[in-house]
């Protein structure tokens, strides 16, 4: 951390943010709409632009519209160019943590279609919390203003399935595998009883994402007074491998 990223306390400009979102929401226009705008300026030295506050809800539709770029195969590839990358050098001012799964074939900026300095990602195998896990969201949070939490889960995750053998009997874990399947448990014991698996393990899922939102809350102090002070939200969501889209949950 550093006094430049202390700087960062600043919110984010919508001007500032990803090119046809900020367009879109200015306009009320749908992503379609947006995938058409033109890009959008790097931002300046302070961060930038318009000095309009994102919220945590804008936060959300510009992610949801990514997500719909990425679902349709219409991806923009927004800030990756140069220019963008050398405008980001004196500081970030990403617009949404994303608490995400290490499986890879869920990365963030490709689900959401987002680019450099544009989301603050975290990510451990089944999104579980530890000290180090809250810590970087409380930074994000509290010293580059952040306004958006997601707790993104996916279907078919190793690590709920795990938990799922756990519960079974019939999981075989070893090394510190097990610490983190363990922690997975109790979304799978919350969960109702389901004789289709793949349905059971879907539910899981998304009990783990729910449940790692609520556990956020209690174990941060920093993340709740952000809540109830700047109107910070923590939205839960899975990703479905098949079609791509995040669904909130
Ligand atoms: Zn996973």
């Amino acid at each position: 951390m550093s006094d430049r990223d202390s700087g960062a306390l600043r919110r984010r400009s919508l001007f500032g943010l990803t090119a046809g979102a900020a367009a879109a929401l200015a306009a009320g226009t749908a992503p379609a709409a947006a995938a058409t705008a033109p890009p959008a300026p790097p931002p300046t030295p302070d961060g930038g632009g318009q000095s309009t506050p994102i919220t945590a809800d804008q936060a959300w539709r510009i992610l949801s519209e990514g997500n719909a770029r990425f679902v349709a195969g219409r991806q923009k590839h927004p800030h990756e160019s140069l220019k963008w990358r050398e405008s980001l050098v004196k500081g970030q001012h990403p617009f949404a943590v994303i608490l995400g799964c290490a499986d890879s074939r869920v990365p963030p900026e490709l689900v959401f279609d987002e680019g450099l300095g544009d989301m603050f990602v975290i990510r451990s195998a089944g999104e579980v919390l530890d000290t180090s896990v809250v810590g970087s969201i409380e930074y994000a949070v509290e010293h580059l203003g952040v306004p958006l939490i997601v707790v993104l889960g996916h279907a078919s995750c190793g690590a709920v399935s795990a938990a799922v053998d756990l519960v079974r009997g019939t999981a075989h874990l070893s090394g510190d595998i097990s610490t983190l399947v363990r922690a997975v448990e109790p979304a799978v014991r919350a969960t109702p009883p389901n004789p289709d698996p793949a349905a059971f393990l879907a539910a899981c899922v998304a009990e783990q994402a729910r449940r790692t939102a609520v556990l956020l809350k209690e174990r941060s102090d920093i993340v709740t007074k952000a809540i109830a002070e700047r109107g910070v939200k923590i939205v839960s969501a899975t990703y479905e491998l098949t079609t791509g889209a995040v669904t909130r949950v």
